[in-house]
């Protein structure tokens, strides 16, 4: 099983301590290490072969863009990036999921062109260092602040019977 899948798994299980919320293609999980702080990770539910945004049916497709997209604003809006970054990767874990990483000017400092560059201009002992894995109750307030924005972005749906 991949990471991405283990850490899926743990959300059904209902104990995993990064997540947010589910939605149509994918969960919302912050990630294990925040120095960028408001660091998210949209995963898509599914594996198998689909590995592509290309091997994707285009209903789906189009839906884990826009759901992507509303994610990365709800960060945005909680966390107070000036820019957000996207990245979707995966040539360790090929299953789909996007990195969301709100930027501020200097986060990469002393690194990058004078502080300007992609997040991993930032060297990755330091980015994973464990001094900036999120204590419990920064945890809390992080995924409460996140939920309170996806919510308005994409209300819950409601099960009430009319
Ligand atoms: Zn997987």
């Amino acid at each position: 099983m991949c990471l991405i899948c283990d850490r899926i798994d743990m959300i059904k299980k209902g104990c995993n301590p990064y997540f947010v919320r589910e939605l149509e293609t994918g969960y919302v999980v912050i990630g294990d290490h925040q120095h960028f702080s408001g660091y998210t990770l949209f995963l898509y539910k599914h594996h198998g072969e689909i590995t592509e945004i290309f091997h994707l049916e285009p209903y789906e497709r189009t839906k884990f863009m826009e759901e992507m997209a509303m994610v990365a604003e709800a960060v945005s809006r909680a966390f107070g990036a000036e820019k957000m970054n996207y990245e979707l990767l995966g040539m360790g874990d090929a299953h789909l999921h996007w990195h969301l990483f709100p930027r501020r000017e200097g986060d990469i400092l002393p690194y990058g062109h004078h502080g300007k560059g992609p997040v991993w201009w930032y060297p990755m002992e330091k980015m994973y260092a464990d001094g900036n894995r999120p204590d419990e109750a920064t945890l809390s307030e992080m995924k409460q602040r996140l939920s309170a924005e996806l919510d308005r972005l994409i209300p819950p749906q409601s099960c009430e019977v009319k």
